[in-house]
């Protein structure tokens, strides 16, 4: 389905401005197709960020996370070579990762852009996101969400996920109503498996050893690199300042 010209489209798939807040979006259509690269430690509000800039840009979330994940519960091939992997909290070979990346680049909805969460996470990753960009007119846009470890752990720890709808609770920070129930659906929360501690440990080690490395490459590659404080209590306020700067794009 075409977008409009004001780029937006709402998840029943019609076109029109919506919002988080339910009134006109605030967030005017980029000049150029973005490609924003959310970046940053598990925990670091990755998923939840994205899925406010879907409902303000009309973009799609492309979670390779999520996508893995679907693979494995629906049992096949790809989903049976990774799944030891993510029960492990240990990265998903590369080039299963770009293979599934690339494809779903190839479809319509990528065109207009389109929000990477959880992708690049090695340098072989970034380098092949590089090559899949160059030449499509699309603007790679990183967004590093800086979060202090404690608030990390307290974080992960917490998190609890509705296994229908995918809302994410924390029995901390933000918990259901109900305790234990979903608000949307009434849906009994779970953990997800590999939100358990010692595979968070293992997450943790990930991003430190193969991740993070990566914000030297985008450095020296020139690309546009901003951190975001996104230790604040509410996505809404950290939303804000990502809002700030695609408004500068
Ligand atoms: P988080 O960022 O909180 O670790 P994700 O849902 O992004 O959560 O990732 C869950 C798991 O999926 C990772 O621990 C890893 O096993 C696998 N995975 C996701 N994205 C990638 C990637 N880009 N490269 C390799 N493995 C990945």
């Amino acid at each position: 389905m075409p977008l409009q010209k004001s780029g937006l489209v709402n998840t029943e798939g019609t076109t029109g401005p919506v919002n988080v807040h339910g009134h006109d979006s605030r967030i005017p259509s980029p000049k150029v197709p973005l490609a924003l690269v959310l970046f940053g430690s598990p925990g670091s509000g990755k998923g939840t960020q994205s899925k406010l800039l879907v409902r303000e840009l009309g973009i799609p979330q492309i979670s390779t996370g999520d996508m893995l994940r679907e693979h494995v519960r629906k049992g096949n091939a790809v989903g049976t070579k990774v799944e030891a992997k993510l029960k492990a909290g240990i990265l998903v070979k590369d080039e299963v990762v770009n293979a599934l990346v690339e494809k779903r680049l190839a479809q319509p909805d990528a065109a207009n852009g389109f929000i990477l969460d959880g992708y690049p996470r090695t340098r072989a990753q970034a380098e092949m996101l590089c090559s899949m960009l160059s030449g499509r007119g699309i603007h790679e846009v990183v967004l590093h969400l800086v979060v202090d470890y404690n608030v990390i752990i307290a974080r992960l720890t917490g998190r609890r996920q509705c296994p229908v709808c995918g809302t994410l609770y924390n029995e901390n920070s933000k918990p259901p109503k109900v305790p234990g129930v979903c608000d949307l659906d009434g849906a009994k929360l779970v953990v997800r498996e590999d939100d358990r501690e010692e595979v968070i440990r293992q997450r943790l080690e990930a991003y430190e050893k193969q991740t993070r490395p990566l914000l030297d490459y985008f450095r020296e590659k020139g690309e546009s690199l901003y951190e975001i404080d996104a230790s604040h209590e509410t996505p809404e306020q950290v939303f804000r300042q990502i809002e700030a700067l695609i408004r500068k794009q």
